[in-house]
């Protein structure tokens, strides 16, 4: 529609609106300059490795060292692997809902069984100590959590994470794949605890992050994981699978990532005060929706408004919704605005949309606008539409 020239407002990205800091761009560049460009080592630089274990020290309180880290094409691919290489066919994976739409296809592809655990606004998409437990049986190998989330923008506090680890100390065969990519993209009061800082939970914990997020470095393809367990015998096998798929990310960007995780923490700052600005407009805006269940962000970019208010309605052109997706369609349709229908993020997604706040607030109150004016029209019944 905008190729078109259409007025579109897009709530849809999955990526920050800004530019990759240019102190990061700077280290690549000189890089390629200075003749970086030929292999480099499968997981990594030493350099770029140790830049990525004292980050996890310094930061997030893992006991680590450079052995236990490897780094990836992208978070993605850092997921990919690690379930690749923990999973055995028929292993069971728990995975909290709603989540985003890569794991579940991930865990298949590695033959593994998702074990769903439904979530939903009413406890800000947490998962109680009480269902992880639940859903734990002598089959799960791995519970795959992600906090902050996408898409529900919400976030374990300390306390919670605690509390689910007590649950895990109980079931000593469950690993932890935590994928803490939005770690740093945090607006509540409390810090993110990575689970893997925990000493009981240090040689059970894959940590998983990268650098999409925090620094605006999507495009860059660069994500890690660390397990400290055996000495890091995880990620030798992890990089086993890398060197036979794509050998190393690419040689001239591993001094960017040292630029970022030494150098960067202010820009990462810079660009979360804004976001938590957006997370607050966006928030009030949207809880001026009549019926509309929304827990706060704390986390990520994302706002999950739980939208079945809607179902049963009809809209002004006239789509009877029943669903997300009809609730997406018709709006952008009707009014330009894109936001991502929940379905297929599993759980109660079908009632939810996620809306992107990785835009300006301009276009966040102009696109609340339009949804808050849509929502005012919609009729009960298709008479008042026709009438
Ligand atoms: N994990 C989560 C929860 C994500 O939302 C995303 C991207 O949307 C990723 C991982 C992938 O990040 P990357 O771009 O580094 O592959």
């Amino acid at each position: 529609m905008k190729a078109a020239g259409q007025d579109v407002i897009g709530f849809g990205a999955g990526e920050p609106d800004f530019t990759t800091p240019s102190l990061i761009c700077d280290a690549a560049g000189a890089a390629l300059a200075g003749g970086m460009t030929h292999y480099v080592p499968t997981p990594g630089t030493p350099e770029a490795r140790e830049a990525v274990a004292a980050k996890l020290r310094d930061e997030n309180g893992i006991d680590c060292t450079a052995d236990h880290v490897c780094i990836n094409n992208g978070a993605k691919f850092t997921v990919f692997l690690a379930l690749q290489a923990l999973l055995n066919p028929g292993d069971e994976v728990v995975l909290p809902t709603p989540a985003w739409v890569s794991y579940k296809p991930m865990i298949e592809l590695a033959g593994g069984v998702m074990v769903e655990v439904a979530t939903d606004a009413s406890s800000s998409f947490k998962m109680t100590p009480q269902q992880l437990d639940d859903a734990i049986t002598p089959r799960t190998k791995v519970l795959l959590l992600n906090s902050p989330s996408n898409p529900c923008g919400t976030m374990y506090a300390p306390d919670e994470v605690h509390e689910l680890v007590a649950v895990l100390e109980r079931h000593p065969h469950v690993t932890v794949v935590s994928d803490e990519i939005y770690e740093r993209l945090v607006y509540g009061d409390e810090p993110n605890l990575s689970m893997g800082s925990l000493p009981s939970m240090r040689d059970r914990v894959v940590t998983i992050n990268g650098l999409s997020k925090s620094f605006a470095m999507t495009g860059w393809r660069i994500g890690y994981a660390c397990a400290p367990a055996d000495d890091g015998a995880l990620i030798k096998a992890m990089n086993k699978l890398q060197s036979q798929m794509t050998s190393s990310i690419t040689s001239f960007t591993m001094p960017a990532v040292a630029a970022a995780l030494t150098d960067g923490r202010s820009e990462v700052e810079r660009m979360r005060n804004i976001f938590a600005g957006r997370a607050t407009l966006i928030h009030d805006l949207v809880s001026k929706w009549e019926g509309v269940v929304c827990p706060r962000p704390t986390g990520a970019f994302y706002i999950f408004p739980d939208i079945s208010f809607c179902f049963g309605r009809i809209s002004p052109g006239g789509v009877r919704i029943e669903s997300a997706m009809e609730f997406a369609e018709a709006l952008l349709d009707e009014t330009g605005v894109a936001v991502v229908p929940g379905n297929d993020f599993l759980g109660p997604g079908s009632r939810h949309v996620r809306m992107s706040f990785a835009t300006s607030e301009e276009l966040i109150i102009e696109g609340c606008r339009r949804m808050q004016e849509w929502l005012g029209k919609l009729s009960t019944c298709e008479t008042a539409v026709s009438g």
